[in-house]
């Protein structure tokens, strides 16, 4: 994986701010209340820098970017953060990019779990309600005598709109 590509994605990503962003912020601060959890100025920072992108972005990049703002940080205290963010559901682990990115849902519990779909094109990340997947992954790794543990379920493909982009500009 280089970096630089993954900059330059960065870049051209949509970013999210404003109203929205802090309504993101405000649903992440709700549920780390709801558990008990205190969401410290730090998680908040790298949340907020998570969340400011439609896209994942790298423990180093958000290093990179709260230092950039006059926050210097060490790598641990960045992975601290992160872990805790992810232990209350409110960003995501992309595996395939050891990225991560805001939850962009919050009906895990009801609508079942999850499936990642990361487009190639833009790098943006959206999630789907796919709790069959899960069943069927397991069904079918148990008839083999195998436990299976799986976390999560990335796709990567073509989102809608670099799909609409491709159909316009005539490159499929
Ligand atoms: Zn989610
Ligand atoms: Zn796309």
């Amino acid at each position: 994986m280089s970096k630089l590509s993954n900059k330059s994605l960065a870049a051209a990503r949509p970013a999210v701010s404003g109203p929205r962003l802090n309504d993101v912020i405000e649903r992440a601060r709700t549920i780390f209340a709801d558990r008990n959890l205190r969401f410290t100025d730090l998680r908040q920072q790298v949340f907020t820098e998570i969340a400011s992108t439609n896209g994942a972005i790298g423990a180093y990049d958000i290093l990179e970017r709260l230092s950039v703002k006059g926050t210097r940080l060490a790598p641990i205290s960045v992975y601290r953060s992160i872990d805790a963010l992810l232990d209350a559901g409110v960003i995501h682990r992309l595996e395939s990019k050891n990225a991560y990115f805001a939850c962009r849902r919050h009906e895990h519990q009801s609508k079942g779990r999850p499936i990642f779909l990361s487009c190639e094109r833009c790098g943006s990340v959206s999630e789907v309600a796919a709790q069959g997947v899960f069943d069927l992954i397991n069904a079918i790794a148990r008839e083999s005598g195998f436990e299976p543990k799986v976390k999560f379920v990335e796709v990567s493909g073509v989102c809608p709109q670099c799909a609409k982009r491709a159909d316009r500009d005539g490159t499929k």
